[in-house]
């Protein structure tokens, strides 16, 4: 597969990137670490005559300590986040979740922005051209069907960022720019749990992501990410989960937060499942509880190559081992 013929822009500072989007509004694309987006276009899912990269920008590589705060630039590649000093000792699941992105090649390059926006997948829809001829579009791909679930006009492409259910776990905030200034909001609240525009930027708000910002995690709790893939190598997820778990001195479980991803267009955090812990200690029936009932709190589609019952399953082993880690002292 050959690529498209596109303009390459390489603007040095941000005012000069969002001055760009602004004048090829829908005929642009932004290039982090182009893992995802040369596939799109090869692919041809992506048709973008002006490939804008933020390489040369250089506060977008930050990753610094400062007021209680970690603040990570998003064109920091997945290796950078890996051998971090500052992510190592503060963000643990963080660089577990970086780490288990792809293969080592693709951490080389890829980023952590690009992760943050990757774009939801689906069986039908990551395909060649030529292989998705034999059908007919589907609506992520402009047409009027799914191939998935034949219901109604929704999209059911799964979202599949290793690194996302960390951050929310860890309560990040991003920063996004646009010619109408900044804003920040929760990283959770950056997903729409609409298919085929997953995030505000792929909807449309002409933004770039400047900024991840995490608040330093206390020495009373703690995170981790786990995830169950097909190939160990090299894969998406089937299921990951991100588990926050906060203690008191009796070893109660003071707060928590259950973070999955693989089984549905968004981040999904499973509150029934979190709800069950507070107040209690983390033993293994409390842990066989919540992974029971957060297998329940999901609804998965057969977006990959695994079938939803198989999901379900799988979704309760990773997060009962993803309980067991956070719960160890
Ligand atoms: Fe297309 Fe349906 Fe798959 Fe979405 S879930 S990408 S609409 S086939």
């Amino acid at each position: 597969m050959r690529l498209p013929e596109f303009a390459y822009l390489a603007p040095e500072d941000l005012q000069e990137a969002i001055n760009l989007i602004g004048k090829y509004k829908n005929q642009y694309a932004i290039l982090a670490g182009g893992t995802d987006l040369m596939i799109k276009m090869k692919q041809r899912l992506r048709n973008a005559p002006y490939v804008i990269s933020l390489d040369q920008i250089a506060p977008l590589k930050t990753i610094r300590e400062e007021a209680s705060r970690i603040i990570i630039g998003p064109m920091n590649t997945l290796d950078e986040i890996i051998n971090s000093p500052i992510i190592k000792a503060k963000l643990p699941a963080l660089r577990q979740a970086a780490w288990k992105v792809g293969s080592p090649l693709l951490r080389a390059v890829a980023t952590i922005g690009g992760n943050i926006c990757l774009n939801t997948r689906c069986r039908f829809y990551n395909q060649s051209d030529f292989w998705r001829l034999s059908r007919e579009k589907c609506f992520k791909a402009g047409g009027h069907i799914c191939h998935v679930a034949n219901k109604m006009a929704v999209c059911y492409s799964g979202f599949v960022a290793d690194t996302v259910p960390a951050l929310i776990a860890y309560n990040a905030i991003i920063t996004l720019a646009g010619a109408g200034g900044t804003r920040k909001l929760p990283l959770a609240d950056f997903y729409t749990g609409d298919g085929r525009r997953p995030n505000q930027i792929q909807r449309g708000s002409n933004e770039i992501l400047t900024e991840i910002e995490i608040p330093v995690p206390g020495d009373d709790e703690k995170t981790v990410y786990c995830k169950y893939r097909v190939r160990e190598s090299i894969d998406f997820p089937v299921v990951g989960a991100a588990v926050t778990v906060k203690k008191d001195a009796r070893q109660q479980c003071l707060d928590a937060r259950i973070i999955l991803i693989g089984v549905g267009s968004a981040p999904l955090e499973a509150k029934l499942a979190r709800d069950k812990m507070v107040g209690r200690s983390l033993d293994a029936d409390l842990i066989a509880e919540v992974a029971a009932t957060a297998a329940a709190e999901i609804h998965p589609v057969k977006t990959d190559l695994v079938a939803p019952s198989y999901k379900r399953k799988i979704a309760r082993v990773v997060v009962a081992e993803a309980l067991r880690a956070a719960g160890e002292a």
